[in-house]
């Protein structure tokens, strides 16, 4: 591996969410995001006005694979992970999850507060 910056490059056709983000977000799934966010308002328009609408949404299903792993290509997940204090959502790179540091050797670990800030 060339280059002094650890592995890390930008994905043509994606963007850092946030500043010094290990991981990236690809266009379409901003664009995931972005109807979630819609959705999440639980307001729909019709012909007869704004209606409120009773799907639930759920978080956890419309954010999975919105981070990438710039090493291996792998969507992030979302996991528990233990630490002394207690518990912690985290979320990892799933290729590191299931198979360890091994194959994936720098992807980094993002709070859920942090994802929680970004969407
Ligand atoms: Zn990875």
């Amino acid at each position: 591996m060339s280059g002094d910056n650890g592995g890390w490059h930008p994905v043509r056709g994606a963007f850092y969410p946030l500043d010094h983000h290990p991981a990236i977000i690809s266009k379409e799934l901003f664009a995931v995001v972005q109807t979630e966010k819609a959705k999440r308002s639980n307001l729909v328009e019709t012909e007869e006005g704004t209606q409120r609408k009773t799907t639930k949404y759920n978080s956890n299903n419309a954010l999975s694979g919105l981070f990438i792993c710039q090493e291996c290509g792998s969507p992030y997940r979302r996991i528990n992970r233990h630490t002394k204090d207690g518990k912690e959502i985290v979320w990892r790179c799933a290729n590191r999850v299931e198979h360890g540091k091994e194959i994936c050797k720098h992807s980094h670990t993002i709070s859920d507060e942090a994802v929680k800030k970004f969407v």
